[in-house]
């Protein structure tokens, strides 16, 4: 087995938060599907940083000179991170949502996307104006695979395709987007097996990894995915910042993201007294406006600090905290965890469960009240999913929130513990108290 590593240092490990019992106690903070806390590491490199920024790719100055040298080797620190192949492109953008969006919007025309229907929203929604087929949640990783071969198999001619595919069936463009790890279940998804079936049937796929990336590798080219997202506050880095990974094909076929300053390369009158663009066709083509320098520098400082830990000693701490909280939550026999895959399916730290005789909202609640732990209660952003966990249907909740139900009704919704890289042993310890 290799080395278990101590936690990694975070900002926040001595904040005290009040509690409804009296006195105080240091804040466990369980919620890291959510946002993670920061690593000190970044806020270090940040600090030192901060005083000398400037504009990126807009100044003849010392320090916007300092400022462009640092977004673009930022670029390059994640590129290396995600192993990515020569050609592709590293566009920062303000999270996986903005990843997932700006991807939909470069779709080639008559794409078709495939998308299970157990996706966070942010995978789920973006591709309205496609042609989208949802896919029934699986059970198993087999029936996973299964399910995205007999769709892609199936799939509608695309109307402006002639081409046919060695299969004799139809080959217009196709996406398939799946998450890497369940930001609900935690469940990791066997996405090389996925990307094997999607290229063999002439599909790209692009992955979500925002809640995979904080805890275990994710290399573009081991996984032979096409493109690959995520959050920098999930990956210990704040500062409101994301990224897209991936083929430069399709980005740069396609009209900027958003259109102004820093996409543009040349912009001139015409003499009929319009405008002519022409658009970057580098990364910068989808960042228009000035850059979140702090941002793409702070999830870079993330990238080393995690590579420099060793994924396998932070896997191997991950699964201890992993066995503590199954293991408190299995000696309570009114705790029922959600799975979609089974006890034995490989996992990050993110565990959802709802108690029997309890409203999942009053439950955490509790939780922070009285032990100044902080988790999530609802439906996580994954409506469809939450609701086949529950095995039935919720009412209309609000926004990635969750309806009220009455102490001793069957939950609507459900509550959600989730840690990492910075998480001490204590704080697992507490919640499993806690629970019991
Ligand atoms: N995908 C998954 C699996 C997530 O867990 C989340 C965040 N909960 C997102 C996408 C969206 O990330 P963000 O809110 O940073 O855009």
């Amino acid at each position: 087995d290799p080395a278990v590593c101590a936690p990694l240092p975070v900002l926040g490990r001595d904040v005290t938060v009040p509690l409804v019992t009296g006195g105080e106690v240091t804040y466990a903070a369980l919620d890291y599907a959510a946002s993670a806390p920061a690593l000190q590491r970044v806020w270090d490199d940040v600090a030192a940083y901060a005083p000398y920024y400037g504009s990126v790719h807009r100044g003849a100055g010392y320090l916007s000179q300092l400022s462009t040298d640092l977004f673009e080797n930022a670029r390059k620190t994640v590129a290396e991170f995600l192993g990515c192949r020569e050609g592709d492109q590293v566009v920062f953008t303000r999270s996986t949502t903005d990843s997932l969006n700006l991807l939909a919007a470069a779709l080639p025309a008559d794409c078709q996307v495939f998308v299970f229907e157990t996706e966070h929203h942010a995978s789920l929604l973006p591709w309205r104006d496609a042609r989208v087929t949802y896919l029934d949640a699986p059970r198993t990783h087999d029936e996973a695979v299964h399910t995205l071969e007999r769709a892609l198999a199936d799939r509608d001619p695309s109307p402006s395709s002639q081409l046919r595919s060695s299969r004799g069936g139809p080959t217009g463009p196709a996406l398939v987007c799946v998450t890497g790890a369940s930001n609900v279940t935690g469940e990791l998804w066997p996405v090389r097996e996925l990307a094997a079936a999607a290229h063999a049937h002439g599909a790209r796929i692009v992955l979500d990894a925002a809640q995979l990336a904080p805890h275990h590798p994710v290399d573009v080219r081991e996984l032979d995915v096409d493109w690959i997202a995520f959050s920098g506050h999930k990956l210990y880095a704040p500062f409101g910042s994301g990224v897209l990974a991936g083929r430069a094909d399709w980005l740069q076929g396609a009209e900027p993201y958003l259109a102004g300053g820093g996409a543009s390369r040349k912009v001139a009158r015409r003499a009929d007294g319009g405008v002519d663009v022409e658009w970057h066709d580098t990364a910068a083509r989808h960042e228009a406006g000035s850059p979140n320098v702090i941002g793409a520098y702070s999830i870079a400082s993330a990238c080393k600090a995690l590579d420099e830990a060793g994924f396998d000693a932070l896997v191997a701490r991950e699964r201890q905290l992993i066995g503590t909280v199954r293991a408190g939550l299995a000696a309570v026999p009114q705790v029922r965890v959600l799975s979609l895959f089974g006890d034995d399916a490989p996992r990050v730290g993110v565990i959802s469960f709802v108690v029997d005789g309890w409203n999942s909202s009053h439950f955490a609640a509790a939780l922070s009240a009285e032990y100044g732990i902080g988790v999530r209660d609802g439906l996580f952003c994954a409506h469809p999913l939450v609701r086949t966990l529950l095995g039935g249907e919720s009412d209309e909740p609000g926004e990635c929130g969750a309806p009220e139900a009455a102490p001793g009704e069957r939950s609507l919704n459900a509550i959600r513990v989730s840690f990492g890289a910075g998480t001490p042993d204590e704080h697992v310890e507490r919640f499993v108290r806690a629970v019991k």
